[in-house]
């Protein structure tokens, strides 16, 4: 039994008493949807997307849930949004299949859980955090990851039942098209509809996730960044936590997600550690995306360099969502 102290890894005052925050901290939920040349009629959808999201993670957060929690629950309800590149819907890869990536991370024990090129689950993130909750290990790929996520009780699908028709046309127009002139990362056919979200809970606690179909036309097997710690996802309730999404690539050269909660370590406001890492992706790397970040006093940025970013806010005191870029 002690008697009230500072937590001074939170970076702020609160009192703890027997580690039990006598303040409740007020939580914040962030989440995102994908960044990229949002076509004007899928802008509705998009935002819809993503504060029915917000709206699943702040009702956990909102009755004391954790963090993690509510970053798992958020990113559920846009994996089953057909919307978006995670879960059903989500873009197809050179053979025609839904291969899926997702991480999830714990920022007070550094837990993280991943899935790599998974065919045959509907969440992904559900089996990340299985992953997280109940493994020795962070990372599983393919028929083991898809293994260990049925021995635990989650139900395996067939792979065309996260195929939709409309996917199905994008691939066959993009291969009907694919030529060896260099594309244009900024136009509107090269979608990144990844999704993720960043989370702070009552006892202060950070986490993220972020799960993706990947990339158009992505050679079997092949891995972004989204499921990687610290490229498209990272939290730690020393530093921040972050997700990411756009050209998965150059986010993981980058680590970006890491370099950019080291830097609101370092005391640099989230708002501006966002902006600053996606220039940095694009003056390093010329990559294109967008990112969330929150540190565990609530302060958050919102960032990316495409010309639209669904992503939604919610706070005891606010609610918005916005899916343009700030000039
Ligand atoms: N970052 C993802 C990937 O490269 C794609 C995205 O964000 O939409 O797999």
């Amino acid at each position: 039994m002690g008697g009230p102290w500072l937590d001074e890894n939170l970076h702020s005052a609160r009192l703890i008493l027997q580690g039990e925050p006598l303040l409740p901290i007020d939580p914040v939920l962030v989440v995102h949807g994908g960044a990229w040349a949002i076509p004007d009629d899928m802008v509705e959808a998009h935002l819809n997307g993503v504060r029915n999201a917000a709206a699943a993670g702040w009702q956990v957060l909102s009755r004391g849930g954790s963090a993690l929690d509510a970053v798992e629950e958020a990113v559920v309800v846009m994996e089953d949004d057909e919307t978006f590149d995670a879960g059903r819907g989500s873009f197809l890869n050179r053979e025609g299949k839904v291969q899926l990536d997702a991480l999830i991370m714990e920022g007070a024990t550094l837990r993280a859980g991943g899935v790599g090129c998974v065919e045959h689950l509907r969440n992904p993130v559900r089996a990340a955090r299985k992953i997280l909750s109940e493994s020795p290990h962070v990372y599983f790929v393919a028929e083991g990851a898809e293994r260990f996520a049925a021995e635990r009780g989650i139900p395996l699908c067939k792979n065309e039942d996260l195929i939709i028709p409309r996917e199905v046309e994008r691939l066959r127009e993009f291969q009907a098209h694919a030529s060896d002139e260099k594309p244009d990362l900024f136009a509107a056919t090269l979608s990144h509809d990844t999704v993720g979200a960043v989370a702070l809970d009552t006892r202060g606690d950070i986490a993220a996730a972020t799960s993706t179909g990947g990339t158009l036309n992505k050679a079997p097997g092949r891995l972004g960044d989204s499921s990687l710690i610290g490229c498209g996802c990272y939290a730690d309730n020393k530093t921040a936590a972050a997700s990411t999404t756009g050209w998965g690539e150059p986010i993981m050269k980058l680590v970006l997600a890491k370099w950019a909660a080291d830097r609101v370590a370092s005391g640099s406001l989230p708002e501006w550690v966002a902006a600053e890492a996606i220039n940095y992706l694009q003056a390093r790397v010329n990559g294109h995306g967008g990112m969330i970040l929150l540190d565990p006093r609530g302060r958050l940025g919102v960032a990316h360099n495409t010309p639209r970013m669904a992503w939604a806010l919610k706070t005891i005191r606010e609610e918005s969502s916005g899916i343009s870029r700030q000039e």
